[in-house]
């Protein structure tokens, strides 16, 4: 026979198979942060608080007042593929409630990390538990004392796949991804007390009283909050998309980074045309490479969007295009010309 150098076909075991499974829902500090805060807001907490060390790098963790598990369903929680949110397929054709489903975070979070989950049921007579997970060795279930609810603290995320630990950037530059992810879900949650503390201080906290406004002064200060005017898109109007939510004066802008947060159907997303949208409407009154502050939330039909893109970007594509971003410029433009922050185009006088 000749001696060939053909590449050889080979099963990979199941620490690799994981390993790289793990790489597709966690990628840096502020991907775990995203999927236990969307874990604390499923399990219908009203407080939710994240304290990050080091951009996240030094550890994670996000404390909830939620529904809690028992010792029985934290052991569940952490295995593969286990859900309390959807039972089958049909499931899915009918429409998700709930913020995850694919039951995969906490057991990839946790085969690349020392995990550990303390929680006790709000509603059922239970004691408290808590189980470490290191880097995929699910340890015992304990008793623990805790208040009811869930905590869950990730440390030495990627100690081992340093690989991955190689591409972190600094602890500023994570910080930034945390910020903007808890950032988003304390917008898109004026309901619930959000909390972020970085390296023990306090970055912000909103109060969870119901109030968009106020919820935008916690977050991004007072000069921002007296900036915005209300966006309220006619319902009646035969738009596609129903818009309501807070944009910015066109002077009350920041330059590089921008703060447009846009959610659909109570989901934060990113989307292009939505971008283009809001600064449309802006016109010619924003000064060059300057960005307004927009919180903007768009009611769709589920079956006019797709938000399963892909399990951790945040896209989505919509059916109407074009009727989507008609109907978000002219609510944005209404609300500049209303709240008296835009010259309009016609002639005066
Ligand atoms: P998914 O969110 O897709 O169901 P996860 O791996 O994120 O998958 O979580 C697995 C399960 O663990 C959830 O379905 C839920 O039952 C439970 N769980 C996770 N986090 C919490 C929490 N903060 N409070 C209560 N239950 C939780
Ligand atoms: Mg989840």
């Amino acid at each position: 026979e000749e001696a060939t150098d053909r590449p050889t076909i080979r099963a990979l075991d199941q620490t690799t198979i994981q390993r790289i499974a793990a790489g597709e829902v966690v990628e840096r500090p502020a991907s775990v942060v995203k999927e236990l805060v969307e874990n604390s807001l499923d399990a219908d907490a009203s407080r939710v608080s994240v304290a990050v060390h080091n951009g996240g790098k030094d550890g994670v963790r996000v404390r909830d007042d939620g529904v809690g598990m028992t010792a029985e369903e934290l052991e569940l929680a952490v295995q593969e593929h286990t859900t309390s949110k959807i039972s089958d397929i049909d499931d899915l054709e009918t429409g998700v409630g709930t913020l995850g489903f694919r039951g995969e975070a906490l057991h990839t979070i946790s085969a690349v990390s020392r995990t550990t989950i303390r929680s006790k049921p709000r509603d059922v007579a239970s004691a408290g538990a808590e189980v470490t997970v290191e880097g995929g060795d699910v340890g015992e279930v304990r008793p623990a004392g805790c208040p009811a609810g869930t905590t869950i603290e990730v440390e030495d995320l990627f100690f081992n796949t340093p690989a991955r630990k190689k591409f972190l950037k600094t602890d500023a530059t994570e910080f930034d991804h945390v910020n903007t992810v808890v950032t988003q879900y304390a917008l898109a949650n004026p309901d619930v007390a959000v909390s972020l503390e970085h390296n023990d201080r306090e970055v912000f906290a909103t109060e969870g009283q119901g109030s968009l406004e106020s919820t935008v002064l916690s977050v991004y200060g007072r000069e921002v909050a007296e900036a915005m005017t209300p966006v309220d898109a006619d319902p009646d109007s035969d738009a596609v998309a129903a818009v309501s939510g807070l944009v910015s004066h066109p002077e009350t802008t920041r330059s590089g980074r921008e703060y447009l947060s846009t959610f659909v159907n109570g989901r934060y997303v990113t989307a292009g045309v939505l971008r283009e949208a809001v600064l449309d409407a802006y016109g010619g009154q924003l000064a060059p490479d300057r960005y307004p502050f927009a919180v903007l939330f768009l009611d769709v039909p589920p079956n006019s969007v797709d938000v399963n893109v892909h399990p951790r970007k945040m896209e989505v594509r919509f059916d109407d295009e074009s009727g989507v971003k008609a109907a978000v410029e002219s609510a944005v433009e209404s609300a500049l010309l209303e709240g008296g922050l835009v010259r309009s185009s016609a002639p005066r006088g």
